[in-house]
């Protein structure tokens, strides 16, 4: 039989590619964005005591309700916004599975998505998968910026969606008021959906402030927003987010959560129903995240290594142009295999896969890990 690939030029995800690889050489694993601590023993008998007492069947296909209050509750709390939990939040299989419901719930062939690179793996098929086009936005580094004169020009009659990531993975930037003020401007009286991909909005750093798509009142009447529970409590295995959107877009969006999931993992959602009424549990990551990124950069302050202190997430892009030429790729294979330390190439992320020499690191590790892999990072 003749199979005609929806996605040809597709290549296994580079997090699958770099753990397998980590793990075949024993190396210290740096590269797929996870802590190798455990989560709060709190949430994990929240859990249990949810599969004991029998909450082990489908869960109502757009969450539970208790537990879409409690997000609700959140915007109020940390942007005086509202979303209505009735029917502009529903709990997803993830960050992933809400950024490909609302892609798919939307576009149709031939329309165009703008994407900023360095772009999260899942955003680029999910729009191809649909017949869209990308539209890509090359961001540089170091700073990442966003020149908004540029995405002006790019916005065309065809463009249906863009998409934003903001703590940024991989570059570890943020967007900044202006920012957000600028696309808010540039979409205002569009058709244009914005997707925002809020996965790490609770790990900022420097005082800095999350700027959320929700705290600008016209930019937020046309925008998604995707979360994830596992970056957030430390359980990323356990894939499960939300994705919240004023009520004619959710509508829309609740037509292919229902068949492409219909429900999410039932304990889980108990447990986070009472787990998210302490606002504590995600205020404090900042500071651990903050702490760990600063253990980080002082251990390895004397290594070849070049790099603006990441802002938010808890990734740290290395730049490695004084100590080779080599490509990203092949530097990330060889430190894995020959050094023992795994980490992400940026390129695979970037258009064209443009090589800026830049290495992306995890910090959401021990700080025994992260001391044991700056011995080796020194030495480089
Ligand atoms: N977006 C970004 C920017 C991510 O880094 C990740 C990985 N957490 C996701 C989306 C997917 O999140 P999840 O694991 O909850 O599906
Ligand atoms: N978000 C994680 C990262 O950036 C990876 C998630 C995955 O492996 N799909 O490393």
């Amino acid at each position: 039989m003749q199979h005609r690939s929806k996605l040809p030029n597709l290549e296994t995800t580079i997090f699958s590619v770099m753990s397998a690889l980590a793990h075949k050489h024993n190396a210290i694993n740096l590269s797929q964005g996870f802590p190798d601590f455990k989560g709060d023993q709190k949430l994990i008998d929240l859990v249990s005591n949810a599969m004991n007492d029998g909450y082990n069947h489908y869960a109502p296909m757009p969450g539970i309700f208790k537990l879409r209050e409690a997000i609700a509750r959140k915007y109020d709390l940390l942007y005086n916004s509202s979303y209505n939990p009735e029917h502009e939040i529903i709990v997803t299989a993830g960050a992933t599975q809400a950024i490909f419901s609302a892609i798919t719930a939307f576009i149709r062939p031939n329309d165009e998505v703008i994407v900023f690179r360095p772009a999260y793996d899942c955003y680029i098929p999910s729009v191809e998968l649909n017949g869209g086009t990308v539209t890509s936005i090359q961001l540089e580094s170091p700073t990442y910026k966003v020149d908004w004169k540029e995405v002006k020009h790019k916005i065309s009659p065809k463009t249906k969606m863009i998409i934003i990531n903001t703590p940024h993975n991989p570059s570890g930037t943020v967007f900044t008021k202006d920012d957000m003020l600028e696309l808010q401007a540039l979409t205002k009286g569009t058709n244009i959906i914005v997707i925002s991909d809020e996965v790490y909005e609770h790990i900022i750093f420097d005082k800095e402030q999350h700027q959320s798509v929700c705290l600008f009142p016209d930019l937020k009447s046309r925008s998604f927003i995707t979360a994830s529970f596992g970056k957030t409590f430390h359980n990323t295995g356990w894939k499960t987010g939300y994705c919240c959107a004023p009520k004619d877009l959710m509508d829309e969006f609740v037509k292919v959560h229902q068949f492409n999931v219909f429900s999410i993992n039932h304990p889980v959602q108990i447990a986070l129903a009472e787990y998210l009424n302490t606002p504590s549990h995600y205020l404090e990551l900042a500071g651990l995240f903050q702490e760990k990124r600063d253990l980080f950069l002082n251990l390895i302050e004397d290594s070849r290594f070049k790099f603006t202190p990441s802002k938010g997430t808890y990734f740290q892009p290395l730049d490695y142009s004084d100590i080779s030429n080599e490509n990203d790729f092949d530097l990330a294979i060889r430190l894995t295999k020959d050094h023992g330390v795994a980490s992400i190439p940026i390129s695979v992320f970037n258009e064209n896969k443009l090589d800026n020499k830049v290495l992306r690191f995890c910090f959401a590790k021990t700080d025994d890990t992260l001391k044991r892999a700056a011995d080796i990072l020194n030495k480089i």
